[in-house]
């Protein structure tokens, strides 16, 4: 082989050095390709990490508001929110406190895990601890190290053994006010960061709307609840009333049937007499006297309907006062003593000592007594009957009995005496004067009096009528 020149030689030394610089110089081009492709790739891996975290929190906070929306149940809003917290910052405990509006301190509402029992329900002084530092100032607070931070409140620490070390708690917003705040806590220092804080905060404003809408709907509901029971209150009055009114109006076409039935009695006697006064002139005397008598019994009708219906109408001229029970008492038997004698009946009065006084309108209570009396005269052909009154301190009232030892009263008939115009069987076709107005006036006016009328009664041995009415305030 034909050996190279010098020149030659040179050359080729010449041509691999050019090859050695071109080839380093591409290798430097290549180290900077290859730096610019890992930055890149780096700068991407942080985008995609970053929007991988932003993606996560969108989600994350459009799930809690779509839970919130759909939840009006307050604890059930407290448990979301704290779960939700929770489950995405891994923390040891996170909590949720709202500011009682009445003594302005700070209430647990809730707690996660594991110290729940303790904290739940738990009271904070307005600005006690770093919550209510934050409730007061409406800033969130983010603490890398309770140690160095003196607004931390040790107590907790102290009562749940966890030595809190990091705490994050942000405020929890309503129409510029604010209701409570939203706490993460862990026993790591610098557990949180700011993108904790960026994730919490609009976290906080969702749950304060959720916590917010939960209780307005409880207002709501509570008003609905209240305005129903009120309007079927309303409506069960408005029926009673109705009632009321249907049972008066009967009484009332009753009454005036039965007034009408009374007054034709005596009209048609009158009439009747007043026709044979005409055609027989001569027998006039004996006809002048039951025109006389009828005329009599009609008037003394009129009066006592007509006092009936001013009782019925003007409850409130009733004068009430203290009156002496046994006064009234005496005061009546008095007035139908010489009836009694001329009919051969003993009367008794009984009366209790000290006498009692009693509250009511003295003539009122006369013509009770007076009614009571009549009837004992009138329904008892021998016998006696004894008056007699007593105290009943327990009740609270003084009674006056009104005892015969007369027809007495048939069971059937008890329940109807104190009707108007009730009139007891066999009675009614009787001689016995009477028109069944006397019970039914002297319970009005007992009624009047906030007092009782009661009756016992034996078929031909007596009756015992008891009026009690409320003692006089001393
Ligand atoms: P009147 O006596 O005018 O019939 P009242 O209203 O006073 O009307 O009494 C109603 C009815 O009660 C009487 O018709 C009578 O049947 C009965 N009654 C009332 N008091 C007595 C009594 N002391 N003894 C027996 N029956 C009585």
């Amino acid at each position: 082989m034909k050996e190279k020149t010098r020149e030659q030689l040179e050359q080729e030394l010449k041509n691999l050095r050019q090859q050695v610089a071109s080839l380093k110089a591409s290798e430097a081009r290549w180290r900077q390709t290859e730096k610019a492709l890992i930055r890149n790739l780096e700068e991407r891996l942080v985008t995609e990490e970053t929007l991988r975290q932003r993606n996560r929190e969108l989600t994350l906070l459009h799930r809690v508001g779509q839970t919130f929306t759909a939840t009006l149940d307050l604890d059930q809003v407290f448990a979301v929110i704290l779960e939700e917290v929770r489950s995405l910052l891994e923390v040891v405990a996170c909590s949720l406190w709202l500011i009682d509006p009445e003594t302005e301190e700070l209430i647990c509402r809730q707690v996660t895990d594991p110290q729940s029992k303790i904290v739940n329900g738990w009271r904070l002084a307005p600005g006690q601890g770093i919550a209510g530092w934050v409730a007061q100032h409406g800033e969130s607070v983010l603490v890398g190290d309770t140690h160095t931070d003196e607004r931390h409140f040790k107590g907790v620490d102290r009562q749940t053994g966890l030595l809190l070390r990091s705490i994050l708690t942000v405020p929890l917003w309503v129409k510029q006010e604010v209701i409570g705040v939203l706490q993460v806590v862990d026993e790591k220092i610098n557990r949180f960061n700011e993108t904790d804080l960026r994730l919490l905060e609009p976290l906080a404003t969702s749950a304060a709307i959720a916590i917010e809408n939960a209780r307005l709907y409880k207002q709501v509901e509570s008003y609905a609840v209240e305005m129903a029971q009120r309007v079927a209150e309303r409506t069960q009055e408005l029926s009673t009333a109705y009632e009321q009114l249907k049972e008066l109006d009967k009484l009332k076409s009753r009454f005036v049937t039965d007034i009408s039935h009374e007054l034709r009695t005596p009209v048609t006697n009158i009439k009747l007499y007043l026709h044979l006064l005409q055609k027989k002139p001569h027998k006039s005397e004996r006809y002048l006297v039951v025109i006389n008598e009828q005329t009599e019994r009609l008037m003394n009708l009129v009066e006592v309907i007509t006092d009936l219906s001013r009782l019925d109408l003007d409850e409130t001229k009733v004068k009430f006062t203290a009156v002496n029970l046994n006064d009234i008492a005496r005061q009546v038997i008095a007035a139908h003593r010489s009836r009694a004698e001329a009919s051969d009946l003993e009367l008794i009065f009984d009366p209790a000592q000290p006498a009692p006084s009693v509250r009511a309108d003295p003539n009122q209570l006369i013509r009770v007594i007076a009614n009571l009396m009549d009837n004992a005269v009138n329904y008892t052909p021998s016998g006696q009957i004894r008056v007699s009154t007593h105290i009943n301190k327990e009740q609270g009232q003084a009674c006056i009995e009104v005892q015969d030892t007369g027809m007495g009263i048939d069971a059937e008939d008890l329940p109807y005496i104190f009707d108007r115009f009730y009139r007891g069987r066999g009675v009614g076709s009787s001689t016995i004067p009477g028109n069944g107005l006397g019970l039914s006036i002297a319970k009005t006016i007992i009624d009047l009096h906030k007092g009782e009328i009661t009756v016992e009664s034996q078929v031909n041995k007596g009756s015992t009528f008891t009026v009690c009415l409320p003692l006089a305030k001393t």
